[in-house]
Parts: C-alpha cells; structure tokens; sequence
C-alpha cells in the first residue's frame, strides 16, 4: 500500500471549518496523467509503483495511507451575488505534504464524487476539462506564474451527464492551501469573528508566517494578500492570461492561481476579451481582472473588520486605506513587467508611453499578443522580418519601432552596441512565451484525449513545459489559431 506522509493540521486545527467524507468508488479507473516532477518536489516515491495501483489511488478506490479525507466549508460572491453557502461539491482534501522545500501542500482530489456541499451537483467531473486544468497549471507553473498543480489525472470509466455524455475523472489537486476568499466569507455570514479570527490564524501561520507576531497582524494578512495578488494579476495580464471565473471563492489567500474552468489565453490583443460561456457581460474580461481582483479584496476585508479594529469606523479606514493601495501596487508590478517584455532594464520617464502606444498598436491592428512580444526580441538585434508579418499597417509598427529603437540606444549609452542587443534579446525572450496554451490546440488535445489518443495532450504538454524555448517540433503549438476559431470560441 502506497503512504503519503501526510499531516492534517486543516482537519485537525479547523475541526469545524469542514466534514470527513469518503471519495466514492469508481468502476473502472486508468491513470492518464501522472506528473513525475511535481511527485519528485513532494518527496513522493510513485516510480517504482504499478499504473494500475496508482490508478486506484488518484481514483480514491484505495486512499494512501494517512489520508484524512475532508470537504472544506467555503462561501462566495459568484458574479457578484453572495451565496452563503458554496464548499468542496465535487472536492475532497486529503491532507497536507511538506515538500522538499519544506512548503506545506495541501493534496486533493477533484471529480470525487458527492459530498454534503454538492448542493444539486453530482461531485464529478468530466476528462476533457481535468486534463485542461492539468495542462493549463502546468503551462503557468512553467511560465513562472503562481499556481495550484495537478498530480494526477485518472479516467474513471463512469459516464458523466452534462450537455452531452462525457467520460468521466479525477484530478489530484496540488495547492499551498485551498483557503480562499469564501472560506472567509463562510465564517463571516454563518460563524463569529472568532471563526474567522481562527482561519485567520491559521492562513497566517501557513502562508505568511512573518506576521504572526505583529500587533496589527490581521490588517498586515490583507495587505499581504494584496500585495500578492497584485503580482499575479499583473503576471496574468502579461501572459494573456483570462481566469474567466474570478469569484471570491476562486481567489486564494496564497496568492496562487486556482480553479482552471473556463480560462483561456488571448490570442489577438483585445482589452475586451472574454472566452467563458457564462461570462455574458464581460465581468471577468481581460482588462477588468485588476479591478475584479480589487474587489474581492474588498470582500476579504469586510470579513477581518472586527479584528482589525474594535472601533468599526476605525476598522472601516484602515482597510480602505489597504484596498486602495490595490491600484498603485497593481499598476508598479505591471508596469516593472511591461518594461521587461519591451526589453527595457531601466526605468524612464516616457516609458508608460512607448509601452501603451506598442499596446494600442496591437489592438488597432488585432496582432497576436504572444507573437509581438515574442518577435520583438528580434528586432531588438535589427530583424524585424518576422514582427513585420504580425502588422498590417507598416508604416504605425516602423514609427514605434524607431522611438523603441532610441530608447534602447539610450539606455545602451557607452555600451558596446552589438553585445547589449544581444543581451536585451535574451532577456527579452526569457521573458515573452513562444509557446501559450493556445486555444484551438488544447481543444484538439482534449477531443482526442476524449476518444482515447492521448498523443494530442501528451505533445501539448511537452510544448507548454518549455514555453520559451523555439524547439521547431512545436511550431505548430506556436501559431495563432485561424481567425473563424478564435471569433466564436467558447470556454466552460
Ligand atoms: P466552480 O465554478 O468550479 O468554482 O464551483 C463553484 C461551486 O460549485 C463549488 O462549491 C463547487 O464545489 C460546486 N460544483 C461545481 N461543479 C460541481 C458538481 N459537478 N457537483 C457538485 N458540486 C459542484
Ligand atoms: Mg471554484
Ligand atoms: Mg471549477
């Protein structure tokens, strides 16, 4: 029998913040995605273990031993309505891991069946969208991006009903915790403050340890929470990135990005993008996550006030004070990394500019977002042949291209010339992707992952694990997808 070495302090420490619940048992279950290196960092010996016995245990058909299974309490603002009562539906956590970095990680499973959560729900989940949150996690862990990681995934030979009969999964869910927003929300709308003060405790204990002993530690977690949201908004932005679902109990306290439903990478820039199709008025748009993210910062800290202060009033502008701080750490993170993509070390005054101009001139033009930047680094050593295909107004892209030109060179002042290009290209292409997640490929993987090659996902995978490397076997994960598929292309 396979053991984990876990510990339970979530079960233990919140007793009352969850239920013990059993996975259900699946019929027939296939290991399809096992991610070694995520093992190897967990300290989890599964190499010598045989696939089917593995199979049994990312189905919850013999839990490791030591697994103390649990589904987490949560609320949450889902496009702005407040339900009070959300929580692990289709969601077991099976205990935390000290990893090899002496991170505490929380292991769960996805797709386990139902639970006292599930509301209407049936508590599974579907292969197609487990293998997206899969290859997705791993596209922004190797992009450099905060995430929750999947561990597994394993078919469970069991229909699922949604629109259309799916085949049915689970997915092993490795994250720095599962706390989210909603959880806070929970024990402000059903518990006392002393609930809340408890998770408090134990989020601050767990992801920022250095505040414990501070006086004013409950106002410095939500400006840490803030601080840490802010860097990954901006790094979502600067991939492309759209959540899709950003409600209040899809945020989490560690700054990770959570809950891969309905998210997809912009492929032509559009400020307005939306793929989801539940995301009718553009909520969860492109250019709205800062201001989204901002938000449900605001409800975290309606659930602190009676720890920040005993005076409301006093509570109330302290947090305020915090929550707008959101824009200006926000905007410092994104600016620091816009600078970066265009290749520019330092810091100057016009900078703001050349870098919105660059961004408009990709929306006149609808020019691949990845592409440009990506190409860029071209010309940053004089080729812009192949920046040069992405544009069809010229004459706009060579007058940026001059101002970005001159400040590079200024910035190059007394250098020799050719060995500063050669560096600032460099730079620039550890920084912007060749390789995204693109839409149209991940479909094409899903679909025939679904009927059974797994060849499709597998490539997919390899591509994305390497998103800054130009390896010509992933050319074809490289090109944007045929504009009628992006037009009309829907996530869910
Ligand atoms: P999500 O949209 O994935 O953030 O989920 C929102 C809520 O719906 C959470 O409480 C989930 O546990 C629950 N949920 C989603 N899908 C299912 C399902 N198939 N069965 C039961 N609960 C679900
Ligand atoms: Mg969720
Ligand atoms: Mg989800």
């Amino acid at each position: 029998m396979i053991a984990f070495p876990f510990d339970n302090s979530y079960a233990r420490e919140l007793p009352d913040f969850c239920v013990s619940w059993q996975p259900e048992r699946v019929p027939q279950p296939v290991l399809v995605f096992l991610n070694h290196a995520l093992a190897a960092e967990l300290g989890l010996d599964l190499a010598a273990a045989p696939r089917e016995e593995l199979a049994a245990l990312f189905a919850g058909n013999q839990l490791p031993a030591g697994a103390q299974p649990i589904a987490q309490a949560y609320a949450g603002h889902q496009f702005g309505h407040f339900s009070p009562q959300l929580g692990d539906g289709r969601a077991l956590l099976l205990g935390e891991v000290i990893d090899r970095h002496g991170r505490r990680r929380d292991i769960a499973f996805k797709g386990s069946g139902p639970t006292p959560f599930s509301r209407r729900g049936d508590g599974k989940a579907a292969l197609g969208p487990m293998l997206r949150e899969a290859l997705v996690g791993e596209a922004m862990h190797a992009l450099g991006i905060p995430t929750t990681r999947a561990l597994a995934v394993v078919a469970t030979g069991e229909p699922v009903y949604r629109e259309r009969i799916l085949p049915g999964a689970v997915l092993t869910r490795v994250a720095a915790s599962h706390i989210r927003v909603g959880t806070f929300q929970y024990f402000w709308a059903h518990g006392t403050p002393e609930h809340v003060r408890r998770l408090a405790d134990y989020a601050i204990c767990r992801h920022y340890p250095e505040l414990a002993a501070r006086e004013d530690r409950y106002l410095a977690l939500l400006t840490a929470v803030a601080e840490r949201q802010a860097a990954l908004i901006a790094q979502w932005m600067h991939v492309g990135f759209i959540h899709g679902v950003m409600n209040t109990d899809n945020m989490a306290i560690s700054g990770e990005t959570i809950d891969y439903g309905p998210c997809a990478f912009m492929e032509a820039y559009d400020p307005q993008a939306v793929f989801s199709s539940i995301d009718h008025g553009g909520r969860y748009a492109y250019q709205a996550q800062p201001s989204i993210a901002r938000w449900n910062l605001a409800r975290f800290a309606e659930t602190l006030l009676p720890l920040i202060s005993d005076d409301e009033g006093q509570a109330v502008a302290r947090a305020n004070e915090v929550i707008d701080s959101f824009v200006a750490r926000y905007e410092q993170h994104w600016r620091a990394g816009l600078r970066a993509k265009l290749g520019l070390a330092s810091d100057a005054p016009g900078d703001r500019l050349l870098g919105e101009r660059w961004l408009d001139l990709l929306e006149a033009q609808r020019v691949d977002y990845t592409l440009a930047f990506r190409y860029l680094a071209d010309a940053a050593q004089g080729d812009d042949s192949r920046l040069r295909t992405l544009f069809a107004g010229q004459p706009a892209l060579k007058q940026w291209l001059e101002h970005w030109h001159a400040r590079c060179a200024a910035e190059d002042a007394g250098r020799n010339a050719i060995q500063a290009a050669r560096e600032r290209a460099a730079r620039m292409r550890r920084m912007n992707p060749w390789i995204i997640p693109r839409n149209h490929r991940v479909e094409e993987a899903l679909a025939a992952a679904e009927k059974g090659d797994l060849g499709p996902f597998e490539r997919l995978l390899q591509a994305v694990r390497h998103p800054f490397d130009e390896n010509p076997a992933y050319a074809h994960c490289a090109e944007p997808a045929p504009a009628e598929f992006m037009s009309h292309f829907r996530t869910f």
